[in-house]
């Protein structure tokens, strides 16, 4: 993509209250079509970053840009951009149809075009008999999808949408996840996501930004940002990972392997994502299901057999259908969580047995 493609560009955005920085030199570039979350813990200013984008906010420093425009002396209603908060925000003494012919009519659109436009947004969401409803007498599912709706009618440039989906159960959250998808794809509409919760960020998005104190950590594809974390937060925040301070004990070259030493478990065989110099204390970390847990002995054959093999304890074993998660010491006291998925049947390893794990070095994280 070039920057043709760009809808909104966000440059060293800073944002502070009183002395709280919430936003602390943001950038990125959102383009034509794409759905970008943002995603990162309670606080670390994603809120503040899309109240920005709306014009709700007035940043300390940097400029936002949308459709090679800059917003700084943009009012909110003049950005053309639709917006859907988590507590559905809709008129509560107005019937579903006058909620979303309000802004149609703002803008001076006609009253026969605004009849069709409505009923087509309606159909969109799969609700096109609570039109004369008020919100009172909807579920709550069925008023986030009239929100999204009325962001969605005024065919906005750009979509902004805060946590929508937080405030229904879990089933419901995960009907929406889809609709929310189809929806986005089938219009092609430009959106910003934010949301704490990193299985809708990697499941909705195009990128995701994962986010920090005010700080971007990475911006990347979900597979990227699950598989080639760029550092520890983001590796343990996007799920979980075991993680250990180790130090090289034969360094290498970016590309050659190295080994490190990990305290009362033995050397580990690592690949070197850059230069590794003796001595250096690094972090490994692996993902729990990235482990290969096999019987004392049952080792399978095949080159990498002996690579990175530990005899082990199980500590304990927690089984939750369709996987089960056990709880192993390594060596003297090093803990270590493997995942196995349960796809022929529960696994049969016991609480106390003597296994082996194996962590192949392709499966090894180095920070
Ligand atoms: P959450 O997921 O909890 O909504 P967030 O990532 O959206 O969090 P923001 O709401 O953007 O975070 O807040 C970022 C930081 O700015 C926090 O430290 C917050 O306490 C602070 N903050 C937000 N709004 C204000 C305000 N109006 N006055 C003072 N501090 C604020």
């Amino acid at each position: 993509m070039n920057n043709g493609d760009a809808v909104v560009e966000i440059r060293d955005i800073v944002k502070r209250y009183g002395r709280v920085t919430a936003v602390d030199g943001f950038s990125l570039t959102v383009h034509r079509g794409e759905f970008v979350s943002l995603l990162g813990p309670s606080g670390c200013g994603k809120t503040t970053l899309l109240r920005l984008i709306a014009g709700l906010l007035r940043a300390d420093n940097g400029t936002i840009v949308i459709d090679g425009q800059d917003m700084s002396d943009v009012p909110p209603n003049k950005r053309d951009i639709g917006l859907v908060f988590q507590n559905y925000a809709l008129f509560p003494h107005m019937t579903v149809y006058e909620n979303l012919a309000f802004g149609l009519r703002m803008r001076k659109v006609g009253k026969s075009e605004i009849r069709e436009r409505v009923t087509n947004a309606l159909e969109l969401i799969g609700l096109p008999e609570v039109e004369e409803r008020t919100p009172q007498q909807m579920s709550g599912g069925q008023q986030q999808r009239v929100a999204l709706a009325r962001a969605l009618v005024i065919e906005p440039r750009l979509l902004l949408l805060d946590e929508p989906l937080s405030n229904l159960d879990a089933k419901l959250r995960e009907g929406m996840r889809f609709e929310i998808l189809r929806i986005q794809r089938q219009l092609g509409i430009t959106s910003v996501y934010v949301t704490h919760d990193q299985e809708e960020a990697l499941t909705l998005s195009d990128r995701v930004v994962v986010m920090n104190e005010g700080h971007v950590m990475q911006i990347g594809a979900p597979t990227d940002i699950y598989e080639r974390p760029e550092n520890l937060f983001v590796a343990s925040f996007i799920g979980k990972v075991n993680s250990y301070r180790c130090k090289v004990v034969q360094g290498a070259d970016a590309e050659d392997g190295a080994t490190v030493g990990l305290d009362g478990v033995g050397r580990l065989h690592v690949r070197a994502p850059r230069a590794m110099a003796q001595g250096e204390e690094v972090t490994v970390a692996v993902r729990p299901e990235r482990i290969r847990l096999t019987h004392k002995g049952q080792q399978e054959p095949g080159e990498q057999a002996s690579e990175n093999r530990f005899d082990a304890v199980i500590d304990a074993v927690m089984y939750s259908g369709s996987m089960t998660v056990y709880l192993l010491k390594l060596g003297s006291d090093t803990e270590l969580t493997v995942e196995e998925k349960n796809s022929t049947g529960p696994s049969d390893f016991e609480v106390g047995e003597n296994v082996e794990v194996q962590l192949l070095a392709e499966n090894l994280l180095v920070f």
